[in-house]
């Protein structure tokens, strides 16, 4: 990627990281360290590869991501809030009764939702059905399954594999999303895992293992996989559950988090206002844009937030 590219992703990724941990700060709770791993293929796919309109979406012509680990709902909200799909405040909602943003993702409620997931393993199975669908219409649409490690353990993961793999459905890239952890500890001492990336060859993919969290990486193998026709296409992501932020990092039960101390409340304070220095300086460098968005001195999280993101995107960077 070119280096002004690479900025617009750091932009986003670091948005988003902001706003995961604002909205579920304000919310309480919620799935921090399985949206963050994702931060960063969230930002490649979006500012890059992803074809979409916010303005319109349901395009025809656009293509599907469908996260199957649905509990990571809170990044792909913040993404498509930071791409217009709807005004920002709508993140602080998550999970309120009558909300468009449930905790888990689904279609029928948020614009730019495909598919609607959360019972672990069924987006494998919606995800093969758009790719096929796709492919007998003879369109040259993407279909961008994430999976989490954890999931794997649900068998229909692996059946939708097989049919996918069977089918040659180029069109079909699996990213698995190896944060090494699930719901209730890590992945190796649940069900011990073997090797993603020599599984998902077994069953008949090219699969790639790149490190999540690295841009460029994630871009070469997006797009290696993009020029694979003959067969369908894996990324095994090497991934950190809370990546980003070390308080997050190092929490070793990080799956869904509890904002009810002061410890908690502090780290996700000081990620905020870091974030929102990065996000200022990103955009000055992007668009010379000199005005830095406001952080600390309020007790308001949202207010805060929000502001800071309407100041940020008042830049028009990216
Ligand atoms: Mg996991």
């Amino acid at each position: 990627m070119e280096k002004q590219e690479l900025k617009q992703v750091e932009l986003l990724a670091t948005k988003l990281r902001r706003d995961v941990l604002a909205m579920l700060q304000k919310r309480g709770y919620g799935h921090v360290g399985g949206s963050l791993s994702l931060a960063d293929l969230y930002a490649v796919l979006y500012t890059k590869h992803l074809r979409h309109r916010s303005d319109n979406p349901t395009w025809d012509g656009r293509d599907r991501i469908v996260l199957s680990k649905g509990h990571a709902g809170p990044v792909m909200y913040s993404c498509l809030a930071e791409e217009g799909y709807f005004p920002g405040e709508w993140l602080f909602t998550l999970n309120d009764g009558g909300t468009r943003l449930p905790s888990h993702t689904d279609r029928l409620k948020t614009p730019g939702v495909d598919a609607t997931t959360g019972s672990l393993g069924q987006g494998t199975s919606v995800a093969a059905g758009i790719a096929y669908a796709l492919h007998l219409q003879h369109k040259d649409n993407y279909t961008y399954l994430i999976v989490g490690d954890g999931e794997l353990n649900e068998g229909q993961c692996w059946e939708a594999f097989e049919f996918i793999a069977a089918h040659r459905l180029s069109n079909c890239i699996v990213f698995i999303d190896n944060n090494k952890k699930q719901l209730d500890g890590r992945c190796e001492d649940i069900l011990y895992p073997f090797d993603y990336t020599e599984k998902m060859k077994a069953f008949g993919f090219m699969a790639q293992c790149v490190n999540g969290q690295d841009a460029e990486a994630l871009d070469c193998a997006i797009q290696r996989a993009k020029d694979n026709k003959s067969s369908a296409n894996a990324i095994v992501l090497d991934t950190i559950k809370g990546a980003g932020i070390p308080y997050f990092e190092n929490a070793e039960m990080n799956h869904s988090m509890k904002w009810n101390n002061d410890e908690i409340n502090a780290a996700t304070d000081e990620a905020i206002a870091g974030f929102d220095q990065r996000i200022a300086a990103l955009a000055f460098e992007l668009n010379g844009q000199s005005k830095a968005c406001p952080c600390s001195g309020d007790d308001d999280t949202q207010a805060r937030a929000c502001t800071a993101r309407i100041q940020c995107d008042e830049g028009g960077e990216a």
